[in-house]
């Protein structure tokens, strides 16, 4: 690693410039009212984070982790940055890094698909593949000192680099943004655990702010998450996450989850996040990504339950990710039935919820 002194400071001010200049030319994300026929009283509404330059939420983490890497002075004009990620995290780290005019490694593991790749390649990260998917860790780290580059390394630091108490993050502009409705403050926020930094930062804004709203973590029923919310001394599931969602889930708890801030966690069967996406994507009129629809499915058992207890409100979930990337797989009804994702009973179910008339 590189020491303050070696940084030239006009490179680094260049480089803050550039992406500050980049967040300036950019607009905010939509946030997108859904009524529910059935409940007038409970308005959902998603955040849409798949408009985004590239494309899904992890645009806000890969600029939170490059502006917190460059004013620690671990990023200086040679130096080559990695990172261990499959997916949408890699896609837009890549994109930051080009900006920079620095060279991007992902280390991913030898099945990833080729379309998540080629969009690393697209936006001109390089990719280097592991047999065992449990090494990536320590590749990053062996790249790092092989490069003498930086391991942006986001399932540490995506909790710590984003500015929790504003500055735009995810939950200011939530909370902004649903100024002039109904129920203003959310009864509920929904969001799913990748690094746990989406959730991190909206816990701790809701504290900070000292809203009512709680906030409830959707999780893969094959993730350790819910498990270690549930049981502290639950840190890893020795099978390995066999979830199918991407981008959420994991095997292992990451140094970036902060379970104390989360009121509640749902843990989601893939079928039923599979079939809430295919709804929503019905209802919305495109299509979005697996998480999505994880999210979607743990609201609407929140829905019931107000609906129950005759509480009006509203709930704000994220779409994390449009589902493009997803064609091949979750769009692809011959995939989905080799996967043994059994998803049309819960579509059907939240087919009625979003658009049926009692
Ligand atoms: C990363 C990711 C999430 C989870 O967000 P975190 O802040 O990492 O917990 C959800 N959906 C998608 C598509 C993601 O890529």
């Amino acid at each position: 690693m590189m020491t303050t002194q070696d940084i030239d400071r006009g490179w680094l001010a260049e480089a803050i410039r550039k992406i500050e200049a980049d967040y300036n030319r950019s607009a905010d994300t939509h946030l997108i009212r859904l009524d529910l026929p059935k409940y007038p009283g409970i308005t959902l509404y998603l955040k849409d984070e798949s408009s985004h330059p590239t494309g899904s939420l992890k645009h806000r983490l890969a600029r939170s982790l490059f502006l917190y890497a460059l004013c620690n002075a671990w990023i200086g004009p040679d130096t080559c940055i990695i990172e261990a990620s499959s997916g949408s995290t890699a896609v837009s780290e890549a994109y930051f890094a080009r900006m920079l005019g620095l060279r991007f490694i992902a280390v991913v593991p030898e099945t990833t698909a080729v379309p998540k790749l080629d969009a690393i390649r697209f936006h001109g990260g390089e990719i280097h593949t592991v047999a065992d998917p449990r090494t990536v860790y320590a590749v990053c780290q062996r790249l790092a000192i092989e490069t003498g580059g930086h391991y942006l390394d986001q399932f540490t630091y995506a909790e710590r680099a984003t500015d929790w108490r504003g500055n735009n993050n995810i939950a200011e502009s939530i909370f902004a943004q649903m100024a002039q409705e109904k129920h203003p403050v959310p009864s509920w926020i929904v969001c799913g655990a990748g690094t746990g930094g989406t959730s991190a930062t909206i816990g701790r804004f809701i504290r900070y702010q000292r809203h009512a709203t709680r906030l409830c973590v959707a999780d893969p029923v094959h993730s350790v998450f819910h498990r270690h919310f549930a049981d502290r001394a639950v840190t890893a599931i020795p099978e390995g996450c066999a979830s199918k969602i991407e981008g959420i889930g994991r095997p292992r708890v990451e140094a970036s989850f902060m379970p104390a801030i989360i009121e509640r966690m749902i843990a989601v069967e893939d079928a039923d996040s599979v079939g809430a996406m295919r709804a929503l994507s019905l209802a919305i009129g495109r299509r979005v990504g697996g998480s999505t629809g994880t999210n979607l499915w743990a609201c609407a058992r929140i829905v019931e339950e107000m609906a129950r207890a005759g509480t009006e409100g509203s709930i704000v979930t994220l779409l994390c990710d449009g589902g493009d990337r997803y064609r091949d797989t979750y769009y692809d009804d011959a995939w989905l039935a080799e996967h043994g994702i059994a998803w049309q009973a819960a579509g059907e179910r939240m087919r009625a919820l979003l658009l049926e008339r009692p």
